[in-house]
Formats: structure tokens, sequence, C-alpha cells
């Protein structure tokens, strides 16, 4: 399925250039045209999910192979010690663009610095509440 209005949707599936990197009948691979390092790229499935949640089995069992054969190649290629594998879910999550990506997101020794959670605290107590909660609705 395809969604007429959205952007990923079309250029997963060529209607909008883009400087491809990896191409097969799911997916295409493209480099983020506003990149948080150098060689960000954005895994687009070729059909429209809105996010990690709307995935089918065969879809997301495809994803994290992919990623991993990217990954490897930036530290190939461009000669990164590591990377990120970013995926937003929802508004508040930082999604943007409601169409099912993976970020990959090089990270090299010099930088740049990237923001990341601070650790928090919890009580156990909490922790349990929190855990049986989810649980609860699994
Ligand atoms: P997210 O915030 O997880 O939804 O990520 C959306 C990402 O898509 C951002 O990193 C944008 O820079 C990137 N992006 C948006 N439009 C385009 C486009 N036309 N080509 C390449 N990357 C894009
Ligand atoms: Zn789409």
């Amino acid at each position: 399925m395809r969604e007429e209005d959205c952007i990923f949707c079309k250029i997963a599936n060529g209607g909008i250039p883009s400087e491809t990197i990896y191409e097969d009948d799911m997916f295409r691979v493209i480099m983020d045209l506003g990149p948080a390092s150098k060689g960000h790229a954005l895994i687009l499935p070729k059909q429209h999910y809105r996010d990690i949640c709307d995935l089918d089995e065969e879809m997301a069992a495809k994803v994290l192979p992919l990623a991993a054969k990217i990954g490897a190649a930036m530290k190939k290629a461009l000669g990164c010690s590591g990377f990120n594998v970013v995926q937003n879910n929802g508004k508040e999550a930082g999604q943007t663009v409601f169409h099912f990506h993976v970020h990959l997101i090089p990270r090299y020794e010099e930088g740049p610095a990237m923001v990341s959670w601070m650790p928090g605290k919890a009580s156990p107590e909490e922790l349990a509440q929190t855990g049986a909660a989810i649980r609860s609705a699994l």
C-alpha cells in the first residue's frame, strides 16, 4: 500500500529522486537531507507503514539485518567507529515523517557530540509498578 501524500512513499518508490545507497524489492536506503553526522542514512520500506507497531512480520524480520549490512558498509567506507540505529514512533518521540523509517547515524571519535538522554532515578517499587502495567498490556 502507498499513500498519495506521503513523501517517503514517493521517495522509496522512485517518484522523487534521492541519493540512494541501497535498493531491493522491499526497501530503499537513502542519504538523510539533514544529516546528524556524515553518512546519516534512512532505511525506507517501499510499502507504507505508519510506525513500528504497523509493521508486518516479514518487514520487521528484514529491517534489522539490513541496518547491520548498511552500518558495516559505513564503517568500511567512512571510517566511523560505530553507528546508532534510531527509530522514532509518534510525534512526542520525535517522529516527523509518518512513514516508518530507520535512521543509521555514523559516529566518529572526533564527533559531532550528540544529545542522548540523562539517566534518571526510579525506586524498585516504581520499576515494579511500571513493569507490571506494561506486562498486563502485552
Ligand atoms: P523522523 O524525525 O524520525 O521522522 O525523521 C525524519 C528524517 O527525514 C529527518 O532526519 C529528515 O532530515 C529526513 N528527511 C525529511 N525529508 C527528507 C527528504 N526529502 N530526503 C531525505 N531525508 C529527508
Ligand atoms: Zn508512506
